[in-house]
């Protein structure tokens, strides 16, 4: 189910994910108005064995390992803002929808477990925008204009999208902008028939980057595999657009910090 056209070892199920917590980025702001920033990339999973291993032992796992990490910030309501430029053109008319989709599921808890949903943050959609998500080619993160925005550019080898994640001394989001890869993936909302290759589900992919906006970290490649917080994601898997029991754990944890 989760081949890969690719043959390299799985020690690059942990690839890296680059982390620059608590950097204080504006150094004439006020205490109160320190901003923090905090990328996370979400990597692509090359591995072939390893991976089916894991398939294997799902199901079993998703409504019942909790396992979550916390960072450092959380969401109170954010408005977000979508930039269609560099869409790929076999998504463009459903990218939006899916990305909708996946905020939606993280603003609600929406799971796979049967678990109530939350209505501690809230997420608004504040429509197009012509600004760019302050993410670079390099992954880096840019600066912040007080705008969330996401939409599509170029990243560095393996990784699929990127967050960066501002928020305050009191460790609300101020503003968090994603780019997701336009280049070196395909990328789809319906899963094709007999999928196959560097294929990737995006509202899988949004709502892990939608997940680290809202304050979680990563869990273990290995022993979470069914959680959408792993740090890597496979081609054409879509079971995780949900939040299994951990990434639930961790937005309810969240919501009592
Ligand atoms: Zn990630």
């Amino acid at each position: 189910m989760r081949r890969s056209i690719t043959t390299l070892a799985a020690t690059t199920l942990a690839a890296a994910t680059v982390i620059l917590a608590g950097q204080p980025v504006t150094s004439q702001a006020t205490a109160d108005d320190q901003v923090y920033v905090v990328a996370e990339a979400f990597t692509y999973d090359e591995g072939d064995a390893v991976t089916a291993a894991i398939t294997a032992a799902s199901a079993a796992t998703e409504c019942t390992d909790t396992t979550y990490a916390l960072k450092t910030w959380k969401v109170g309501t954010l408005n977000w803002l979508y930039n269609g430029a560099g869409v790929p053109a076999n998504i463009a008319s459903t990218a939006l929808g899916a990305i909708t989709a996946s905020t939606n599921t993280v603003a609600k808890g929406t799971n796979r477990c049967g678990l109530a949903n939350l209505t501690t943050s809230t997420y608004t959609y504040g429509g197009t925008t012509t600004l760019k998500p302050q993410v670079s080619a390099t992954a880096t993160c840019t600066g912040n204009d007080n705008k969330s925005v996401t939409g599509w550019g170029t990243l560095p080898t393996k990784v699929l999208a990127y967050t960066c994640t501002y928020y305050n001394a009191k460790g609300v989001v101020i503003a968090s902008d994603t780019l997701i890869d336009n280049v070196a993936y395909t990328w789809f909302t319906t899963k094709p028939a007999n999928c196959t290759g560097q294929q990737y589900d995006l509202e899988t992919t949004l709502t892990h980057e939608r997940l680290h906006t809202a304050g979680l970290g990563h869990v273990d490649q290995t022993n979470n595999a069914t959680q959408t917080m792993t740090p890597a994601s496979s081609p054409c898997d879509t079971s995780r657009r949900l939040l299994g029991a951990g990434d639930y754990a961790g937005l309810k944890a969240l919501a009592t910090k």
